[in-house]
């Protein structure tokens, strides 16, 4: 891929720098995975914090300047790859930060929250933040939420403007905080995601209208059949989708 759109935009801002890597590893405790480390200005911040950081970069050109710029280093491995492609479990229990290329900050945050790691700190695009830490009846409440909050809790920490990078990207930028939720669903999250994705297929419509091809008139009968998939916080969705994983069960019952 073209440097150009691997999204390489460099924080230069020491103070938002170390916000992230304090946020990142606020003790000294177990690995940290750095997801495009550039050229190593928030690496430089983790090391001070943390015993062990594994950087993956993509791009080869800034990979061979990581590797000059921290020879010597026994405590920074550099892994030459694609995040998207890359086991991020294969070092155990670590935190995981990053300043996200934006093209693919989405994938990466639902990859780094599924494996549940002791916290993520992620740079995004403020817009994303918004989404991932909005709350029922917002307007940025919507797939992404319930789908980070099935795996983690979500928090923006704090604003970066374009001027902290360079060179500047268009949009404005936040800090998000990841922790893992206390309590998991009890059931496998892919067919619950897709059933989440039905109920949000048109944001403006109905939870009737959007289930009604799927699961026809007897989500008539719901009391949340007239609201919208952006009014329901994540229990309202287990507790519908329980429903539906118990229609064939009862339907059966009661005709036989
Ligand atoms: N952390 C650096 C900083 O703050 O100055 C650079 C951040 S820049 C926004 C995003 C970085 O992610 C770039 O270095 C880019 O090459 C890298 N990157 C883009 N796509 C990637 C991918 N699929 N896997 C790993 N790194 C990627």
């Amino acid at each position: 891929m073209a440097r150009q759109r691997l999204g390489q935009h460099f924080l230069i801002k020491g103070s938002v720098l170390e916000r992230i890597a304090a946020a990142a590893v606020p003790a000294r405790q177990g690995p940290v995975i750095e997801i495009g480390p550039g050229r190593g200005a928030l690496t430089e911040k983790l090391l001070k914090r943390a015993d062990r950081v594994i950087a993956i970069e993509v791009d080869p050109y800034l990979a061979e300047h990581l590797g000059r710029k921290f020879a010597g280093e026994p405590r920074l491995e550099i892994v030459e790859a694609d995040v998207l492609q890359t086991d991020l479990g294969q070092w155990g229990q670590a935190a995981i930060t990053g300043n996200l290329p934006y093209y693919i900050s989405s994938p990466i945050v639902e990859k780094a929250v599924r494996l549940a790691p002791p916290r993520a700190v992620f740079l995004v695009q403020k817009e994303v933040a918004q989404r991932l830490a909005a709350h029922p009846g917002e307007r940025d409440y919507g797939f992404l939420t319930v789908q980070t909050a099935v795996f983690a809790k979500a928090r923006a920490l704090f604003e970066v403007k374009p001027a902290a990078f360079y060179p500047p990207p268009k949009v404005d930028s936040a800090v998000v905080l990841l922790e893992p939720v206390e309590q998991k669903l009890l059931f496998d999250t892919w067919p619950f995601l897709q059933f989440v994705a039905a109920c949000f297929r048109h944001k403006r419509k109905t939870l009737r209208n959007n289930l009604a091809g799927i699961y026809g008139c007897a989500v008539d009968e719901w009391p949340e059949a007239g609201l919208r998939a952006e009014q329901i916080p994540l229990e309202g969705f287990v507790e519908m989708f329980e429903r539906v994983v118990n229609w064939p069960r009862m339907h059966t019952d009661a005709h036989g």
